[in-house]
């Protein structure tokens, strides 16, 4: 789950990180009045979208004065704000935040993300901050510093000083950036992040050291046991898809192919989705229905994958363990049904009443193209778009 930048300042600003006085605002009238309450002189108008890049997208604007402040957010609340992470429809804004101008002398980057290979958390620093990180990974990868921090031990005074050090952080504001980086990784570990990036991380023209800008994933996994957090979250920034498939449990992703999938296992799922590359077809989505789904459940997953445009074919592929075939069969046909199908079905079933399922799909006048292997079933759905 993501929230917006103000969520993850107020985040940050609870665990001790200094970062700018700042409030948010859902209208230009708001604008106004927290900039007056800020009282400048100089004031920061900036988009609230779950997606960075914003100021490069004409989303953060420097105001002098009270006018500016306000005729600026007439500009940004309400425009279609396009960067590099909202894709080229780009992402309407319907939140600000006014902000205090800082006097940034250097920008610097800071994160912690967990590392599946080391099976960590690592904190990363670069000297490169304000920029788009996968740009410096990949143009020059000797400017990121990474330590792996030990979960007895959690972030050490010596890994974060090598991390200051390591960056050009100058001798008088080491000891404040020390302190931000491991105040970021106790406010990582406590709400189970699982990205907490500040980019950037400013040196001050008086030494001290602030968060300019704050990003957050949060592991949905963890969501129960964080009450506030749900509390941020923001259903206009998330995928109407997505919200859908959530409220019957179903673990579903958009993506950018036409085939779409309907699996039962996130492990077959992505099983699923290599096959159809194999074959040179592209996955609509990963879908995963669960282990214990119901006829209503797979009828809702249907639905929801039915809506997006691009599917030209439908890959059902359903391994019957605790969920039988038969469940699924009735699922699968009271949904084409129900949504009036018109693209291509391709259904693969294995194991429990597996038979029972195949005869009720055959039975039932739908036009349905019946695969044993997964290879067959991936190749005759790839021919059916093809
Ligand atoms: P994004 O990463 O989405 O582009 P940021 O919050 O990082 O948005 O802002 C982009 C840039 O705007 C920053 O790198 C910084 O140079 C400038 N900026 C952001 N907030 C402030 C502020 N409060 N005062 C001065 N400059 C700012
Ligand atoms: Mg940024």
């Amino acid at each position: 789950m993501k929230i917006h930048e103000y969520q993850g300042k107020e985040i940050l600003r609870n665990f001790g990180v200094p970062v700018p006085r700042g409030y948010p605002a859902f209208t230009v009238q708001e604008a106004i009045e927290a900039a007056q309450k800020l009282g400048g002189p100089v004031w920061v108008v900036k988009a609230q979208i779950h997606a960075g890049g914003r100021g490069k997208g004409g989303g953060v604007k420097l105001a002098r004065s009270l006018d500016e402040v306000k005729s600026l957010s007439e500009q940004i609340l309400g425009m279609q704000l396009k960067t590099h992470q909202t894709g080229p429809e780009g992402q309407k804004v319907r939140r600000l935040m006014i902000e205090e101008g800082a006097d940034i002398k250097k920008e610097y980057y800071v994160a912690a993300v967990t590392d599946r290979g080391t099976q960590r958390v690592a904190m990363m620093a670069s000297s490169e901050g304000g920029m788009d990180i996968e740009e410096v990974a990949h143009s020059t990868p000797e400017k990121i510093i990474k330590v792996f921090v030990d979960p007895a031990a959690g972030l050490t005074d010596a890994q974060a000083t090598e991390l200051a050090k390591g960056i050009g952080v100058p001798d008088g504001s080491i000891a404040q950036a020390v302190d931000v980086f491991k105040k970021l990784y106790q406010c990582y570990m406590a709400t189970d992040a699982s990205l907490a990036e500040i980019n950037p991380l400013i040196l001050e023209g008086n030494g001290n050291i602030k968060a300019l800008d704050a990003k957050f994933n949060f592991d949905a996994n963890a969501l129960f046991r964080h009450p506030e957090i749900v509390a941020y979250r923001d259903l206009d920034e998330e995928d109407p898809a997505e919200i859908e498939a959530s409220k019957f449990d179903l673990a579903y992703i958009q993506l950018d192919g036409n085939i779409g999938c309907l699996v039962n296992g996130a492990g077959l799922a992505m099983a699923t989705m290599d096959t159809i590359k194999l074959f040179g077809g592209e996955p609509a989505n990963f879908l995963d229905v669960g282990g214990g789904a119901t006829a209503e459940k797979v009828t809702e997953a249907f639905k929801i994958m039915l809506k997006n445009p691009n599917v030209k074919a439908i890959l059902v592929n359903i391994f019957g363990g605790i969920m039988r075939c038969d469940v699924i069969a009735d699922g699968v046909i009271t949904a084409s049904r129900a949504v009036g199908l018109k693209v291509p079905l391709v259904v693969r079933m294995k194991g429990t009443n597996e038979d029972l399922g195949k005869k009720m799909l055959a039975e039932s006048g739908l036009p349905i193209i019946s695969a044993d292997t997964m290879a067959e079933a991936a190749q005759k759905v790839v021919a059916e778009v093809k």
